[in-house]
């Protein structure tokens, strides 16, 4: 679904993607971690074409559905929650599918509230009904749960895993969280030096244990 080849991103002439490959297949969940200032947000706009004068090059083969997702919600203040989940969509049944992607993610009846009265939790599966009800190829998420408490980030993770197995996008999620990544991900990347440096398949057993030391390794450096 996602192709990059070299691809270099600079601000003020210092590189932050030094010629970075990466290919993602749909129907792949992956995950992305990496320091802080690694790079990560910077190679999700790039994906996302969101990088407009940005310096760069590189070759880039994206989807044309595309769904980004932020740590923050980005629900706007002004539109009710089904008008926010069906924004830019055109076509008949645009609302109909609306609304069937806020009962997706457990907020039937919710159509008509404003994002302020929605909970944190509440508005971040808003944010996710507004991703999948565009019928991504390529699902981005850049630290979506961050902003969560742990047993709600934990209802979220079963939620997202449910919506993926039943939607298959190719998904592409950063967070810091080495937990949620070997409990979400098929497939865990570690951006560092502007490049993907650790690239690992995780299997099922595997994410049940989250002492695998393949994971032990990078915990203490994340
Ligand atoms: P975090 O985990 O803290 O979100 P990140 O891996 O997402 O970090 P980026 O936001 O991609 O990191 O930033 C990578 C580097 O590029 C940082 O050093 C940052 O200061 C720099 N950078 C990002 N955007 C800009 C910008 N618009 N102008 C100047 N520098 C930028
Ligand atoms: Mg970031």
């Amino acid at each position: 679904a996602v192709r990059t080849t070299g691809l270099v991103r600079s601000f003020g002439g210092r590189d932050v993607l030094r010629g970075l490959d990466l290919t993602l297949a749909r129907g792949e969940f992956t995950v992305l971690l990496g320091r802080s200032g690694s790079g990560k947000s910077t190679l999700l706009r790039a994906v996302a074409r969101l990088d407009h004068g940005v310096a760069g090059s590189g070759g880039l083969a994206v989807p044309d559905r595309v769904s980004l997702s932020f740590q923050d919600s980005r629900l706007l203040p002004w539109l009710r929650i089904l008008d926010n989940v069906v924004l830019g969509i055109r076509g008949p049944g645009a609302r109909e599918r609306g609304a069937t992607a806020l009962a997706e993610v457990g907020l039937a009846g919710r159509e008509r509230s404003w994002p302020h009265e929605l909970s944190g939790g509440e508005q971040q599966r808003a944010a996710l009904a507004r991703a999948l009800v565009r019928d991504p190829e390529l699902l981005l998420a850049d630290e979506p749960f961050g902003a969560l408490d742990a047993l709600t980030r934990i209802k979220m993770h079963g939620l997202l895993r449910e919506l993926y197995e039943r939607h298959r996008p190719a998904v592409l999620l950063v967070t810091h969280d080495v937990d949620e990544a070997v409990e979400l991900a098929d497939r865990v990347l570690v951006l560092e030096d502007g490049r993907i440096a650790v690239d690992l398949a995780v299997r099922l057993p595997v994410r049940r244990s989250r002492r695998d030391p393949r994971f032990q390794e990078y915990r203490d450096t994340l």
